[in-house]
Order: structure tokens, then C-alpha cells, then sequence
């Protein structure tokens, strides 16, 4: 049993039952789910999370799936949280933790909410997923879908990483490889999706990814014994980490684990990706798409999220920030993590440690501060960009 009680939208709030599979709202708006926080409350203590087992399922009653025997699992979530004082003395920080989401099952973040779109896929029924998707996600869906049996459709960018066009293909996804980016992927599938009966899992355009991604912010929590820090800092392309923490954080704030206190939540994308970045230092609401998006970080090569207008509204309600860095930075970023803690990490983890380095000169994070970066995948799926050239 679960204790989402409804499906809503944070736009105009027309809502929806569960137990119906779900897109956008008819308003054109990504949807949430709505919990039950009296009833979390009296069911679970916090106390309790410790016995059990090391996956983002520990909060299942954060989680709208209904049967756990419809759970599609590899093991994803309760990744480490990683005290790096190399690091942090390099940026003058008091305290420095590097979330290591390189250690989900196909070695990227994606896998939390790919987890639970699966399985709520599974619990309602569908025989067939599509998702649109810069590298990673495509990979997940590819290896979630074969767990639970389910057929996959993956369209990728045909310059995607290498790592992530030879796991959708293993996986055994009907993989189209497409001359554009992952915007122009969406496009292809939004066309076609309804001929051919697929359920939709792009980026906030189905409501279960976000919660499976919030699991970060509710494992970030209890990791620091529900003491949040100053600043968390978020490589973001859709935004669905950024935005799916953030409704985290308020959802353990309902049931009392944690207080009103917030950290400034940090947007960071590259320097020729950045609408986000550009909406943002402009006082928009909304992104506008940017155009000729490149960068080496798959991830944030996204020139038009769904969710903008979320993202935009997470930074500003926290007193957060965006900000843009180059590929040459992140290069070199990998490259001292890599020798200062020993952690091999993807161009989009290096774009946060080269957040910090601007954010702490700039004195926008000052000494007495404790940060939180992620990062999101492993570097190894990244060798044709980093690796050495042969
Ligand atoms: C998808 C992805 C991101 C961006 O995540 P969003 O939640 O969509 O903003 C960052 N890093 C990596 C490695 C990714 O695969
Ligand atoms: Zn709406």
C-alpha cells in the first residue's frame, strides 16, 4: 500500500487519481504526487530507517507504488555520501560531501527515478516505454526494462557517449540513434507515441521519476543525521534532482524530521548549454531553448526543460544562484578529484567542483559554510571525451 493520495499540478492544481498511468497536466504542466503526511507519520519512525536495506526503497512510504511486489529494483539509491577534506581545503570550505551517484546499478543517477517510472509502469500495466534521452537515462530505461520484462524504445543523439549507445544495445532497447539532440529525440517520440502505445518517461512529463529522484534529498538528510547544508550544488539539465529534493525536503519538514531550515540550492550548467543559468541572471520565469547546445556533459546538453519554470522557483524560494562553466574547467576538474580523493568523476560532478571554485572566490560561499555536490555518474562512461586519445 502507499500514502500518495492524489496526483496534482503545481501549475493549476486540477488534480488526478493514481492508479491511472499519467503525462503532463492538461495545462501543459509536469504533475507531482501528493503524500499523506499524518499517516507517514504515525507509520514510520526515523529511527527505524536504519534496519533497512541500503536502496532508495528504505522510504517506501515516500514512494507512490502501491504493491511492492511490482518493484523493479537493481539496487539503486543509498549511494555514499563522501567527506572530501582535500577538496574542501583546495575551496577554504569547513566541510565538503561529494554524493556519489556513480555507485547506482548502470553507474548514474538516472536509475533512481528510472526505477520507479518502471515499476509504476509494471503496477499499471504498460507493455512498452519510450524515452528521449542525452545518455544515461536511455541506458537505465534500456536495463530496467529488461528487469521487469517490459519493451524498451530509446532515442538518443547519434554523438551520445559511446558507454550509453552500447548499454541501450545490450540491454536489448529498440534504439534509434537521431541527428539532433534530445529535444528533437522528444519531438520524435511525442509524434509517434500514440500509434504505437508507448508510455512517455521524458523528464517531467510523467510524475514518478521526480520521486524517485527525491530519494537524494531524503538520503542526503538522513545521512547528516537531519542536518542539511548551507549549500547544495546541482548540475542540471531537466532539473528533476533539483526539483525532486526539493519537494523531499518538504515532505520530511510535514512529518516533522527536519525544520524550516534550507540550503541554497545551486543550479550549475555549461557554459554553451545554459538556459537556465540565462533565465535566471535575466529575472525570468520561464528559459527560453538555447541554441547550438554543446558541451562534453551529455547531461546538461538539455536546451529546453520542461520543469523551467520549477527550476527557476526552487533557486530563488532557497536564496540559491546559477551559474555557467566550460568544458576546459570541468576537463581539469576531473583531473584534480580524481588525484585529490580519488574519485573518477563525470564531466557533470566536475562542473560542481568548478562551481564551488568561481562560487567561494566570488566569496558567494564563504569558510564557515558546509557544501554538497553530486556526482551524478562515473567518469568511465565518459571515455571518449576524457580518456585517452588512442
Ligand atoms: C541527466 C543528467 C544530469 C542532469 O540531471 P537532471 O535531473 O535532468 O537535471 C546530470 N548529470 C548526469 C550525469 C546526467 O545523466
Ligand atoms: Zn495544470
Amino acid at each position: 500500500m502507499t500514502f500518495a493520495t492524489k496526483i496534482r499540478c503545481p501549475r493549476c492544481a486540477r488534480e488526478y487519481p493514481l492508479g491511472k498511468i499519467v503525462n503532463t497536466c492538461r495545462c501543459g504542466s509536469p504533475l507531482t504526487v501528493d503524500y499523506d503526511a499524518a499517516k507517514i507519520k504515525n507509520a514510520l519512525d526515523a529511527s527505524a530507517l536504519k534496519r533497512r536495506e541500503a536502496t532508495l526503497w528504505r522510504y517506501r512510504e515516500f514512494l507512490p507504488l502501491n504493491d511492492d511486489r511490482n518493484r523493479v529494483s537493481l539496487g539503486e539509491g543509498f549511494t555514499p555520501l563522501l567527506d572530501t577534506p582535500r577538496l574542501a581545503k583546495e575551496f577554504s570550505l569547513r566541510r565538503l560531501w561529494i554524493k556519489d551517484e556513480a555507485q547506482n546499478p548502470t553507474g548514474s543517477f538516472k536509475d533512481r527515478g528510472i526505477a520507479l517510472a518502471v515499476s509504476l509502469a509494471k503496477e499499471l500495466g504498460v507493455a512498452k516505454v519510450a524515452i528521449p534521452s542525452a545518455g544515461n537515462a536511455g541506458a537505465s530505461l534500456a536495463a530496467y526494462a529488461a528487469r521487469a520484462g517490459i519493451e524498451a524504445h530509446v532515442f538518443m543523439p547519434k554523438d551520445a557517449p559511446r558507454a550509453n549507445v552500447a548499454e541501450a544495445e545490450q540491454y536489448g532497447a529498440r534504439l534509434t540513434l537521431v541527428d539532433g539532440l534530445i529535444s528533437d529525440c522528444g519531438r520524435l517520440i511525442a509524434e509517434r507515441k500514440d500509434a504505437e502505445g508507448w508510455f512517455d518517461v521524458s523528464t517531467l512529463k510523467e510524475p514518478y521519476r521526480l520521486e524517485g529522484k527525491k530519494t537524494m534529498g531524503l538520503e542526503i538528510a538522513e545521512q547528516l543525521e537531519w542536518q542539511l547544508p548551507d549549500v547544495i550544488v546541482y548540475p542540471t539539465g531537466g532539473g528533476t534532482g533539483l526539483i525532486g529534493m526539493w519537494k523531499g525536503f518538504a515532505e520530511l519538514e510535514a512529518v516533522g524530521w527536519i525544520g524550516a531550515r534550507r540550503p541554497r540550492m545551486v543550479s550549475v550548467q555549461a557554459e554553451h548549454c545554459a538556459p537556465i543559468v540565462r533565465a535566471f541572471n535575466e529575472g525570468k520565469e520561464a528559459a527560453e531553448p538555447w541554441k547550438d547546445a554543446r558541451t562534453i556533459a551529455s547531461g546538461l546538453r538539455v536546451p529546453q526543460a520542461v520543469a523551467d519554470f520549477l527550476i527557476l522557483r526552487v533557486l530563488r524560494e532557497s536564496g540559491g544562484t546559477a551559474l555557467a562553466v566550460t568544458d576546459e574547467e570541468m576537463l581539469a576538474d576531473i583531473r584534480l578529484a580524481a588525484r585529490l580523493e580519488g574519485l573518477f568523476l563525470c564531466p557533470e560532478g566536475a562542473a560542481c567542483v568548478a562551481a564551488l571554485r568561481r562560487l567561494t572566490k566570488a566569496g558567494w560561499i564563504g569558510p564557515s559554510d558546509t557544501a554538497l555536490i553530486f556526482n551524478t555518474a562515473s567518469g568511465l562512461k565518459y571515455l571518449d571525451a576524457v580518456g585517452p586519445r588512442m
